[in-house]
């Protein structure tokens, strides 16, 4: 499947070291209004380059701001264009219930981000992000999607599932720590897929990383196929 690939924005509040598009970082910034990418999802979909959008972004002024922006995208694609291709959206963990809940309504797949294999690293590398919060917020979608399943008068909510993205090369943590956190959201979460991304900030990455496809761009937007 053929996805465009975009970021909302590469502008981003947080300084999470294993991220080219952080706060610290020099690149460019460059940022799309929600019209813009739905202009650009439906023109390429129109004339048969993508099969659906994959959409994320830096996180700007808040979470639940963020998120709107997110949500008006796929709403504005569904309710305005009928647009009845692939829907991949990021979620931002402590965003409101509800925003989600709007989310899952309008994308096939959601996903918020583990972000790295264990809480030391992120506490380390990511001191802003709590993994309590992430896991909790992958803890609802599954509920979420499970009670949809389950009754069928529920409101529809991310048919596809969830997944995530672990980054792997940013600390020296192992391949063995690595495989067993993938294996324990897998478990825990229902996850469709664990994404192993190596950082684009860091060169050391293990075997585990180096065995996987990876790519991680400065760029903020590309069309690639997904599977
Ligand atoms: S990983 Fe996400 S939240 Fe962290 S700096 Fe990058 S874009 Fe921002």
């Amino acid at each position: 499947m053929w996805l465009l690939k975009i970021l909302l924005t590469n502008f981003c509040l947080y300084d999470c070291q294993y991220c080219v598009n952080c706060r610290s970082s020099n690149v460019l910034r460059a940022r799309f209004t929600p019209d813009e990418v739905v202009t650009l999802t439906m023109d390429f979909y129109r004339c048969n380059c993508i099969d659906g959008l994959f959409l994320s972004s830096g996180v700007i002024c808040s979470s639940n701001y963020t998120m709107k922006q997110l949500v008006l995208v796929a709403k504005t694609l569904r309710q305005k264009h009928g647009f009845r291709g692939y829907i991949h959206l990021k979620t931002i963990p402590d965003a409101d219930d509800e925003l989600i809940e709007q989310a899952g309504r309008y994308a096939d797949r959601l996903s918020v981000n583990i972000e790295l294999p264990t809480e030391i690293s992120l506490a380390k590398l990511a001191p802003k992000k709590s993994g309590h919060t992430i896991k909790l917020a992958m803890g609802n979608s599954r509920a979420a999607s499970e009670e949809s399943e389950a009754e069928p008068r529920a409101p529809r909510f991310a048919p596809a599932g969830q997944s995530t993205q672990m980054i792997v090369s940013a600390d020296e943590t192992d391949d063995r720590t690595i495989l067993g956190a993938a294996e324990t959201l897998y478990g825990s979460y229902q996850l469709k897929r664990v994404y192993i991304r190596r950082s684009a900030r860091y060169r050391t990455a293990p075997r585990a990383c180096r065995r996987m496809h990876h790519r991680c761009c400065a760029s903020i937007g590309c069309i690639r196929p997904t599977f």
